[in-house]
């Protein structure tokens, strides 16, 4: 019925456009209009998706991807269209993978490439080894055994069955289950220790002096789904020897087949390409200017960069395309507003966030970590050092709205515990309130390109979706492809986001900020001892 309605009072301003002008129409319904009624939102994503497909950084995928997406922003008529690059590592691509059991019996296995592995220049064929390699100390049992061997480096796990719906919205119970407040706890994580990132580099060059002819790690979940990700991707420490990902049905096969000593023997083919010819990796930025020069700016932001299998569709070119058209909303609703809004598609945040890092170290703020910490390193080691020093934007970007949760549509927002914004986002939030999207959580959310932003005091938030099949299908794997988006939640998604810029940079006052963290102190100071204590 409400739909009913909305499409009526739409075709009434379509085919009116005089009267569209002289009567004075709500911001908020101009932009229901052009999200709901001329939405290009999924053809956004599907050129992104079917057309250029993966976009692992700095692949040949992403970097169509950062000239189809500027000539989009350039065409709906946002100005200062630019790339703007940041130091990342190698370029990376694979045109072949075949995976095939040879003996005991023929079999087509499923598996991916690992992103910056070299090929196997032809095929080649050797029996698997199960050789757990956990850590150095490992490396002495299997001394001269490895010659010629394709090396299993984990020992399966029991199979977890899946205890949940695997498509999901969240129910009203669920729902209230997100609304918590989570008290910072001042002992702060773990330090980071950078073994791990070393350990790989070291049982690379243990295998390839043992012979190896490669390696395979198993998927990580069930149902021959495969993800195809690594980190050794900067120059100088990317793999020397090929690296595979099974699905986890060949790999606990494998594995059986060798432990009974059934001698299983693969045949692997892999064509991988490398490509140093840049080795930046690029955001792109597009700005609709504000009225008030001097009113600073507000921004919407995506990661557009996957990993290398699938099509990198629910993670994240929704979110890409939710914000590109969020851009094309605005600017095609005619809104005017009295700060700038700037649109980002960030890269390299499969790899810690590492663009969206890059542009608040540029324009937001810096912290005193070690200039040569690249990569997973500064990404672990960012957000623990003080003090903060604000850069030249940190007082003129006044919001920060990200979305990377899928392409499940806006229920509610997490307000990174800053309390002053509640009440102003319940507010933004009645007119979609029957769209479905009701809840301010006061909770803290990570794992997206807000968390910087937010680091550094600037208001800076992600939005709640629907989970839809994320988490137990499509995030990062080979079936996150255009099929698994839908169509209606990214309209209201869109829609929303419009609506959050707009006010934002319309708000007689620049959103309420949170106090410029400083080392906390940590929860208890008599029981919670610092790491080097133990
Ligand atoms: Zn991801």
């Amino acid at each position: 019925m409400r739909r009913t309605m909305l499409a009526v009072t739409a075709a009434l301003l379509a085919s009116a456009p005089i009267a569209a002008q002289t009567i004075q129409t709500a911001p908020t319904d101009r932009v229901i209009d052009q999200g709901t009624n001329h939405s290009e939102v999924m053809r956004i994503a599907q050129y992104l998706t079917d057309v250029i497909g993966a976009r692992l950084t700095n692949s040949p995928g992403i970097r169509k991807a950062e000239d189809w997406t500027q000539a989009k922003f350039r065409e709906w008529g946002l100005v200062g269209v630019h790339k703007e690059g940041f130091e990342f590592g190698r370029g990376w691509s694979n045109e072949k993978l075949a995976v095939r059991m040879v003996a005991p019996r023929p079999l087509q296995l499923i598996a991916a490439p690992l992103p910056w592995t070299p090929g196997t220049n032809g095929a080649v064929t050797g029996e698997v080894v199960l050789a757990p390699l956990a850590d150095e100390a490992a490396f002495a049992q299997y001394k001269g055994k490895l010659k010629g061997k394709l090396v299993l480096l984990t020992e399966p796990k029991e199979i977890e069955e899946a205890t949940e719906a695997p498509f999901r919205r969240w129910s009203v119970e669920e729902m209230a289950k997100r609304d918590f407040y989570d008290l910072p706890n001042g002992a702060g994580e773990r330090p980071f220790n950078p073994a791990r990132l070393t350990f790989a580099a070291k049982r690379d060059a243990f295998l390839k002096a043992e012979g190896a002819i490669g390696y395979a790690i198993m998927s990580s979940r069930n149902g021959k789904l495969v993800h195809g990700q690594n980190s050794q991707f900067q120059v100088g420490q990317s793999g020397t020897l090929p690296g595979i990902e099974i699905a986890a049905e060949d790999y606990r096969r494998l594995a059986r087949l060798a432990k009974m000593g059934a001698k299983p023997t693969l045949e692997i083919d892999a064509v991988n390409r490398f490509d140093d010819s840049d080795t930046k990796a690029y955001n792109i930025l597009a700005d609709i200017p504000g009225t008030d020069p001097k009113a600073g700016y507000v921004m919407a932001g995506a990661h557009y960069d996957s990993w290398a299998m699938g099509d990198g569709a629910a993670d994240n070119a929704a979110g890409s395309a939710m914000v590109m058209e969020a851009a094309r909303i605005i600017k095609a609703s005619g809104i005017k507003t009295r700060r700038a809004i700037r649109f980002a598609l960030w890269a390299g945040e499969e790899q810690g966030l590492l663009g969206s890092m890059a542009y608040v170290e540029n324009h937001i703020a810096r912290r005193p970590v070690d200039s040569s910490a690249t990569g997973t390193v500064r990404y672990m080691t960012w957000s623990r050092a003080f003090p903060i020093t604000p850069g030249p934007d940190h007082g003129k970007l006044a919001a920060y709205f990200n979305l990377d949760n899928g392409s499940g549509k806006i229920r509610g927002i997490y307000a990174q515990g800053n309390t002053a914004v509640m009440p102003i986002f319940e507010q933004w939030f009645t007119p979609f309130h029957s769209m479905g999207a009701t809840m301010v959580s006061a909770r803290r959310t990570g794992s997206t390109d807000h968390v910087f932003f937010d680091a550094v005091g600037v208001p800076a938030f992600q939005f709640i979706q629907d989970p839809l099949d994320y988490g137990s299908m499509v995030h990062h794997t080979d079936v996150d492809t255009f099929d698994h988006l839908k169509a209606d939640d990214m309209r209201q998604g869109a829609t929303i986001l419009a609506a959050f810029l707009i006010n934002a940079a319309n708000s007689d006052q620049p959103l309420p900020r949170a106090p410029l963290a400083t080392a906390p102190t940590p929860a208890d100071q008599f029981y919670n001892f610092p790491e080097s204590a133990h």
